[in-house]
C-alpha cells in the first residue's frame, strides 16, 4: 500500500489557505489545492503500517490506506469507491472534518506530520464529481416507508443508506433547504453551500423525497402511526445562554444568529434593515472558545468588524502533548489555531464573564474577570478563584458561543430511533454521518423482524 518508504523521503504538505489579504473581502471557502502531482505524492506517504489507527479513530471506519494507495496509483474510481464505501458524504468531512484519523496517524507519532487524508478526501470526492464517478442507485423498493425527521448530516446519511437499502424515504426539515447546521451554521468560507446542492441533485435522483418548512410536533409523533418507523435527526437546537446581568441589552446574540442568518443572506435571502445582526464597524466579543466560536470571528471579519476579541472561561490548552515523554497525540485538548484566528483576534483564556453593560438599552462592553482554576481538595471539578480586579471589555456586538444543550426525548414508541447530535449531544459531522448510518442499521434489522 502507499509507497513504503515514500513518508521517509517527502514530507508533509498542506494546500494551505488563501492569502488573508485576498480571502477577509469575501466569503468563498479559503482553503487551497495542490496539484494532482502534489496531492499523489501526499497520498505516497500512507504507508502499510500494519496497525493503522486511522480505522479505529474514525467514527465511520473509514480506510484511508486503501484509499490513498489507490490515489497515489492515479485510479481516482477506485479511490472515490473505497471513500464512499465508509463514507456517504466524503464531500463534507473533506472539508470540515478534524480528521480524528489524522490524529491517529503512525506518522503523526513518529514525526508529528501524519498523512493529508482530509484534502486527500477532498481531492478524491472532487474528482468523482468532475469525471462522473458519482453514481445515481435506483434501488428496488421493499413496499416499507421511513420518515427521517431533520435533513442535518445525521438524517441525511440515515436517509441515503436506508434508500438504498429499498425503503421509501421521506425527510422533513423545519427549515428550506437541507444541510442542517452544515447550511444554516458553518459558514460558507468553510463549506460553500453548493456542495450541499450538488449531493442533494443526487439524493433526489435517488428518489428520496424531502418536505421543508415542516416543524413535527416531537412531542406529539403522529408520524409513528404513518410510517413503519421514524428517525430523529434533529440536532441540537437550543444554545446554552448566559444569563447575567444586561442580557436584555440590544447586542447580545446567540452566534447563530449571526451565522445562519450571513448563510441566508449570502444565499439570496433578504432581511429587514433591523432585523440583521452585523458586526460592521463594532467591536466585537466571542464568549466560547470552540469551532463555533471561531467561526463567528471569521464572519465578523468578513462583515468588516472594527475588532474582535474571543474569551473562554477555561485555561489555555497546551500548544502540543503536555507530557513531552507521552507520545500520544493530546486532542482535542491541544491549542487549535483555525484560518479565522489567524485573520485576527484576540484570545483570552480563563475569563469569566460577569455582566453586560449598556447605555440606552444598548450594549457597550462586557464586565469580566480573570480566574484561575484550583484542584479540589475535596475531589470533584477545580475551584474557580478570581484574580485581580474585575476589567470592562468594549464591545457593541457579544456573540454567545458556548455550546448547544443535549435535548431530552420522550419515551417514544418502538418503531421510533434517534440519531446524531439529537442522541449524543453537539459533536461533529463525522460522528452525525456515523450515527445516521447505525441508526439506519437498527431500523432495517427492526423493520425485517
Ligand atoms: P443538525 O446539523 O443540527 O441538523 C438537524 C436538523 O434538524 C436541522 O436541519 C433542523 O432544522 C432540523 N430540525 C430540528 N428540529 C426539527 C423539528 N422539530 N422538525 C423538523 N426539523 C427539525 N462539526 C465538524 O465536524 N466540523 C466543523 O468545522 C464544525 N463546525 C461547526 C460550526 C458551527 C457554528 C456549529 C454550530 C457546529 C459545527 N460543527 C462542526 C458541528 C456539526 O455541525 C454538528 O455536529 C452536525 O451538524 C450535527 O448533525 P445533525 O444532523 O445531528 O444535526
Amino acid at each position: 500500500m502507499g509507497n513504503p518508504k515514500a513518508f521517509l523521503e517527502i514530507h508533509r504538505q498542506e494546500a494551505g489557505y488563501r492569502p488573508i489579504h485576498d480571502r477577509i473581502h469575501d466569503f468563498g471557502e479559503v482553503e487551497q489545492t495542490l496539484n494532482t502531482k502534489e496531492r499523489k505524492a501526499q497520498a505516497s506517504r500512507c504507508m502499510d503500517c500494519g496497525v493503522p489507527f486511522c480505522h479505529w479513530a474514525c467514527p465511520l471506519g473509514n480506510k484511508p490506506p486503501e484509499w490513498n494507495d489507490a490515489l497515489y496509483r492515479g485510479d481516482w474510481e477506485l479511490a472515490y469507491r473505497l471513500l464512499n464505501a465508509t463514507n456517504p458524504f466524503p464531500e463534507f468531512t473533506g472539508r470540515i472534518c478534524p480528521a480524528l484519523c489524522e490524529k491517529a496517524c503512525i506518522l503523526n507519532l513518529i514525526e508529528h506530520e501524519p498523512t493529508t487524508n482530509r484534502e486527500d478526501e477532498a481531492s478524491i470526492t472532487e474528482a468523482a464529481f468532475r469525471e462522473g464517478y458519482v453514481i445515481t442507485h435506483h434501488p428496488k423498493r421493499n413496499g416499507k416507508r421511513v420518515a427521517v425527521i431533520g435533513a442535518g448530516p445525521a438524517g441525511l446519511a440515515a436517509a441515503n443508506d436506508l434508500n438504498l437499502k429499498g425503503y421509501e424515504v421521506t425527510v422533513y426539515d423545519r427549515h428550506e433547504a437541507a444541510g442542517g447546521l452544515l447550511r444554516y451554521g458553518i459558514p460558507n468560507f468553510k463549506l460553500n453551500k453548493a456542495i450541499i446542492d450538488r449531493r442533494m441533485k443526487v439524493l433526489y435522483d435517488e428518489g428520496i423525497k424531502f418536505v421543508f418548512e415542516a416543524d413535527i410536533d416531537l412531542q406529539h409523533l403522529s408520524l409513528a402511526n404513518e410510517f413503519d418507523a421514524v428517525v430523529i435527526a434533529t440536532g441540537t437546537p437550543t444554545a446554552r445562554d448566559l444569563k447575567i446581568p444586561g442580557r436584555e441589552l440590544k447586542g447580545v446574540h446567540f452566534a447563530l444568529d449571526i451565522l445562519s442568518q450571513q448563510n441566508r443572506i449570502l444565499d439570496g435571502i433578504e432581511f429587514k434593515k433591523d432585523e440583521i445582526v452585523t458586526a460592521k464597524g463594532k467591536d466585537v466579543l466571542v464568549i466560547g472558545g470552540g469551532d463555533t466560536g471561531s467561526d463567528c470571528i471569521g464572519t465578523a471579519h468578513r462583515q468588516g468588524c472594527k475588532s474582535v476579541t474571543q474569551i473562554e472561561i477555561m485555561p489555555k490548552p497546551p500548544v502540543g502533548p503536555e507530557d513531552p515523554k507521552n507520545p500520544w497525540p493530546a486532542y482535542p485538548r491541544t491549542l487549535k489555531t483555525t484560518s479565522s484566528h489567524e485573520e485576527g483576534c484576540t484570545r483570552r483564556w480563563n475569563i469569566n464573564s460577569l455582566e453586560f453593560i449598556g447605555k440606552d438599552g444598548k450594549l457597550t462592553g462586557v464586565r469580566v474577570q480573570e480566574i484561575d482554576w484550583k484542584p479540589n481538595p475535596e475531589g470533584g471539578r477545580p475551584l474557580m478563584v478570581e484574580k485581580g480586579k474585575p476589567e470592562i471589555i468594549k464591545a457593541e456586538l457579544v456573540l454567545l458561543a458556548m455550546g448547544f444543550l443535549k435535548p431530552e426525548h420522550p419515551q417514544y414508541p418502538k418503531n421510533v430511533f434517534v440519531c446524531g447530535d439529537a442522541a449524543n449531544g453537539a459533536s461533529l459531522v463525522v460522528r452525525a454521518l456515523a450515527s445516521g448510518k447505525q441508526t439506519a442499521a437498527k431500523v432495517d434489522d427492526f423493520l425485517k423482524k
